[in-house]
């Protein structure tokens, strides 16, 4: 097991395209960090400059305590598992998974001892035997990581490992992974655009746009204290909604709508009295305001339900406020009709403010 760290890395394509500008990071030995953004962010190009699959344009690689920049993939000690499980059609199960100990000149004996031992970790017993093209999708996924595994690598790359699948694989498959990851416990670092495997899966989730980071955080931290409005946008679903405004004494404000800050927001943004801002609401922070119920005017939204999804278990609602749209996550019984008229209570304590030109969060 072994710490990365990337110090001012950049990677300039032969085109010249700058896809990572100055990226910082330190992954703790034992972590699982995940690279997330949507696509042509950068994510699968930093990846493989881990992985020494890309050469490094500028600044420094280290893994395990040691300068990479110049090694060659296999004498990195890392194991990679891709999109695509890239498994030999003419081996077994067996085969396949012992490859690389075999080109590594490792004993017969050895390299049955460690797939038997990966074999029983991801349930692939059974399936030893099998060739490929005689597995599902998700056992072919199963068996790439078993290959990675009986390698016993300092550190685990994966990209994308999960997109092939369908949806209910998907999620046996990041609980697979996660638990592997318990178990072993082997540094890994994983990348995806899909937010949610981000934030199932992280100790800690790397966010990216344009070849920059945007934050390095937690998953509840980056879903709590978004960096920024793009931080907010990607991170949840359904997404966080914006309404222009401004803010003007401990109120914030635009085309209908005014909500009452908390004491402490208030005194944070004090220095934007005025400024265009962007109000960021999370759909869960809304709710009907109960029929009878006293309006508290400074925590009420008004507006009109443009579209209504009932899931069962909750129902969401596209809400037209002034000439904008907000989302919210109402109660899977709500009585609501696309046109109606709705009040909705809004939980001060938990909007965000943005700046509407750096879109840095100021609240
Ligand atoms: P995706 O989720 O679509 O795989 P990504 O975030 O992993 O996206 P990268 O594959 O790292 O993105 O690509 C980052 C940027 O670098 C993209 O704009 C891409 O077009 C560009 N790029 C990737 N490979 C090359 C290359 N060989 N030459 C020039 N530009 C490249």
């Amino acid at each position: 097991m072994a710490a990365i760290s990337l110090q001012h890395v950049r990677k300039f394509y032969d085109n010249g395209f700058h896809a990572v500008k100055d990226f910082n990071l330190h992954i703790e030995d034992g972590e699982f960090v995940v690279f997330v953004g949507p696509s042509g962010c950068g994510k699968s190009t930093t990846l493989r400059m881990i992985a020494g699959l890309e050469d490094i344009s500028d600044g420094n690689l280290q893994i395990g305590g040691r300068v990479v920049n110049d090694l060659q993939p296999k004498e990195r000690d890392i194991a990679m598992v891709f999109q695509s499980y890239a498994l030999y059609p003419h081996m077994t199960v067996r085969q396949n998974m012992g490859f690389a100990l075999k080109l590594d000149g490792v004993p017969k004996a050895q390299i049955n001892e460690r797939v038997d031992e990966a074999a029983k970790m991801l349930h692939l017993e059974p399936l030893l035997e099998r060739r490929p093209k005689e597995l599902s999708g998700g056992q072919r996924q199963r068996v790439a990581l078993g290959r990675a595994i009986v390698r016993k690598p300092q550190a685990f790359l994966m990209d994308e490992p999960l997109s092939n699948l369908d949806a209910k694989l998907r999620v046996e498959m990041r609980a697979s992974i996660a638990r592997l990851h318990r178990k072993l416990g082997v540094t890994t670092v994983y990348v995806t655009h899909d937010q949610v495997e981000a934030m199932t899966m992280g100790d800690r989730i790397v966010v990216m746009k344009g070849g920059e980071i945007q934050q390095v955080a937690s998953p509840m931290a980056l879903y709590e204290r978004p960096a920024n409005k793009f931080v907010g946008s990607f991170i949840g679903s359904p997404a966080m909604s914006f309404l222009d405004g401004h803010v003007l004494g401990g109120v914030v404000g635009g085309e209908g709508y005014a909500l009452t800050l908390p004491t402490d927001m208030a005194q944070r943004v004090s220095g934007h009295e005025g400024r265009p801002v962007s109000l960021g609401l999370r759909p869960e922070i809304l709710s009907l305001l109960q029929p009878g119920a006293v309006a508290d005017n400074g925590a009420v939204l008004r507006g009109v339900a443009e579209v209504v999804e009932p899931l069962g278990a909750e129902t969401i609602v596209t809400v037209q406020v002034g000439a904008q749209n907000i989302v919210a996550r109402l109660a899977g019984n709500v009585d609501i009709r696309a046109g109606q008229a709705l009040a909705l209570v809004v939980d001060c304590s938990r909007i965000h403010l943005f700046d509407a030109e750096s879109e840095a969060n100021i609240s």
